[in-house]
């Protein structure tokens, strides 16, 4: 293959097989550190809000992805939310089955407009429906270490009353 192929039938693209070693390091930016210190520090999530549009980010963002506008007033969300979709997985990366099925979710955390990917523990995939409210379930404080992971995952409602 040249460096530079111009390629004229796009439903047969030519490929190179190979590896390319990539060295990264991913950096949560601003409302990401302020995100997951929140998560870490203190078990709940923050949000940005964009009075000028209404809408508010979970994960927050530093600009309004509307108007543009710089977002700089954090707001505590909790940990609450409803299940607005999910898929039950039966395979394992290396195409094997599960032990035991895993469901991965979008959550609409309350009282916002965004949300997290997340799994769903505790509730049995044929009892799963979108609407469903849950509750993040967080890894004890000691262990947290401002991660994604500090998040075990969203199950059923714990705690009294809904945000
Ligand atoms: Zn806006």
């Amino acid at each position: 293959m040249a460096i530079t192929e111009k390629i004229t039938n796009t439903t047969k693209p030519t490929f190179w097989e190979g590896e390319i070693p990539v060295n990264y390091v991913y950096t949560y930016g601003l409302a990401g550190e302020k995100f997951f210190r929140a998560v870490k520090d203190k078990g709940t999530f923050l949000a940005t809000y964009c009075a000028e549009c209404d809408v508010s980010y979970v994960p927050p963002k530093i600009y309004c992805d509307r108007c543009f506008a710089e977002l700089d007033k954090y707001i505590d969300v909790g940990t609450t939310g409803f299940i607005e979709s999910f898929t039950v997985s039966f395979k394992n990366m290396d195409g094997g089955d599960k032990d035991v099925p895993r469901i991965l979710a979008m959550i609409r955390v309350d009282g916002t407009d965004g949300g997290l990917i997340h799994y769903i523990e505790g509730i049995d995939p044929e009892d799963i429906c979108i609407g469903m409210p849950v509750e993040a379930v967080f890894k004890p404080k000691a262990k947290r270490i401002g991660s994604i992971d500090d998040i075990i995952g969203f199950g059923p409602i714990r705690s009294k009353g809904r945000k």
